[in-house]
């Protein structure tokens, strides 16, 4: 047999590249910081940032101390970028992120009261960016509680506010009222950050217009291929590529049911390959309603998603043992995936496993 029967995923830098400056190019003025939380998406957050750090990117999120800790090292002390992490501040935070040079994004009154007392302790002023929350109800000070910090009722002078940023909560929906809503909000507290920067914009919100954008904004899943509108976007590149090759191909008969259980009872003929990839490889099992695979210049329908095994209808394709199908890439849609399986793009990626044998395409630097 000419290939191994194991599912490969390939990870092509040069797209992310690509993809980063589409982004760049959509930010104009601002700055394109990419989000490489949970590995890069699951991608390799140190080979991401590597690469983007080449391609110009200067500013990163992750959302754990612990990926910022493993980026930092990753990126080597000469790469001396600026690494944001989400989770913010906690009480026995501040000695790690000084060490591996973090900045917290501040998202509470009590995370601002431990940071400002730990600067203090450390007689220097501590870098951080605050999260403000316009509207998307899941984290962030209060409107009220940005202004009076700015306002040095609550005032911290330990603290030195390099970004202000908030978050849409319905950015992939554009005609949604809750993003201009998000926006006022977020333009009655920016002006009381004067010599901070801000940021609103993750992925969508980019392609939301000029009036989003404001200093840097913060993409991840476009950077990986996802489309912004959780659909597919011509202009990004398919980054992850997962294929497996063929195990076995059956003819079935009408009335067969395939795999476990007996919900799928087959009312015609089919001729379907058995595929050495399943949900242990990332293949998302929910996805066989309306997800496909793609071999011979065609979409396959997904009949079965097991542990290590997926069963697709291939009809008539010119299809071999051995022959790779591709799961996800350039034609299996990473967009259409996800909205087969009921989910984003970015949970399909980042549950791509290990088991799945991994290379890179494109240079790292
Ligand atoms: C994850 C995240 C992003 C990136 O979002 P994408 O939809 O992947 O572009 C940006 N900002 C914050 C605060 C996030 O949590």
């Amino acid at each position: 047999m000419a290939e191994p029967a194991a599912a490969r995923l390939t990870i092509d830098l040069d797209a992310v590249a690509h993809n980063f400056q589409v982004l760049a190019a959509e930010a104009a003025d601002a700055e394109a910081a990419p989000v490489v939380k949970a590995d890069g998406y699951g991608l390799g957050a140190v080979a991401v940032a590597r690469r983007l750090w080449a391609e110009g990117a200067r500013s990163f999120f992750v959302a754990r101390i612990a990926e910022g800790e493993a980026l930092r090292a990753g990126l080597g002390r000469d790469r001396a970028a600026t690494i944001y992490v989400l989770d913010g501040f906690s009480g026995q935070a501040g000695a790690r992120l000084d060490a591996a040079s973090l900045t917290p994004v501040l998202h509470s009154v009590p995370q601002i009261a431990a940071a400002a007392a730990w600067a203090a302790g450390s007689r220097r002023p501590l870098k951080v960016a605050l999260h403000v929350d316009t509207g998307m109800n899941r984290q962030g000070l209060t409107p009220e509680e940005a202004l009076a910090l700015a306002q040095g009722r609550s005032g911290f002078p330990s603290l030195d506010v390099d970004l202000v940023m908030s978050h849409l909560g319905s950015g992939t929906s554009p005609d949604d009222p809750r993003n201009p809503a998000q926006l006022t909000r977020f333009m009655e507290v920016r002006p009381e950050f004067p010599d901070a920067r801000a940021s609103l914009a993750a992925s969508a919100g980019a392609f939301l217009g000029k009036a989003y954008r404001f200093d840097l904004i913060r993409p991840g899943i476009s950077l990986y291929g996802g489309g912004p509108f959780e659909q597919p976007d011509a202009r990004l590149k398919s980054v992850a590529t997962l294929t497996a090759p063929i195990l076995d191909i059956r003819h079935l008969r009408p009335g067969d049911i395939v795999g476990y259980g007996s919900s799928i009872r087959l009312d015609r003929p089919a001729r379907v390959a058995v595929v050495a990839a399943g949900y242990a490889d990332g293949v998302i099992r929910a996805a066989k309603a309306g997800g496909y695979g793609w071999l011979d210049d065609a979409k396959r329908p997904l009949l079965v998603v097991n542990m290590d095994l997926t069963v697709i209808d291939i009809g008539d394709a010119d299809a071999a043992i051995g022959q790779p199908v591709e799961l996800l890439g350039r034609h299996a849609q990473l967009d259409d995936l996800a909205a087969a399986a009921g989910t984003v793009a970015h949970e399909v990626l980042v549950r791509l496993s290990r088991r799945a044998e991994r290379s890179y395409l494109g240079e790292i630097d």
